[in-house]
């Protein structure tokens, strides 16, 4: 589930999630596609990984991703999800993000508030 399938490499376009508020919470994601999330292995564990991630031709840095259910599609899809551990001076919308991923933490976990 979880550890088999490490290291995970992947790359893909940066494209809109759902606005539900990743940034309010002071960790935005940056979402891969729907295409890229298909071509994730079916059985990788859903939760919370970590690894590194590179924006464009930019600096390597660390990462944590979320492989979690997606709630606008009533969660029958998967979506996947990378925050990076840098301050960058703007959004990266329609960039090539890089990853890859080292690590699993833990599964998928509910909270009571934002
Ligand atoms: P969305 O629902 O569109 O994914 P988020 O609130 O999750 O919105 O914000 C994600 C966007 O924030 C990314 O697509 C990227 O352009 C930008 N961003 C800025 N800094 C970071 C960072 N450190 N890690 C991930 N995304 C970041
Ligand atoms: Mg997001």
């Amino acid at each position: 589930g979880a550890m088999r399938h490490l290291p995970y490499f992947c790359r893909g376009e940066v494209v809109k999630g759902f606005g539900r508020g990743s940034k309010e919470l002071g960790i935005p994601t940056a979402n891969f596609s729907e295409q890229v999330v298909e071509s994730f292995p079916s059985d990788i564990s859903t939760g919370i990984y970590y690894g590194w991630a590179c924006v464009g031709n930019g600096d390597v840095h660390k990462m944590v991703l979320s492989i979690g259910w997606n709630p606008f599609y009533k969660n029958i899809k998967k979506s996947v999800e990378t925050h990076i551990i840098h301050t960058f001076k703007e959004d990266f919308y329609g960039e090539i993000l890089s990853i890859v991923i080292t690590g699993y933490i833990r599964p998928e976990k509910n909270f009571d508030s934002l």
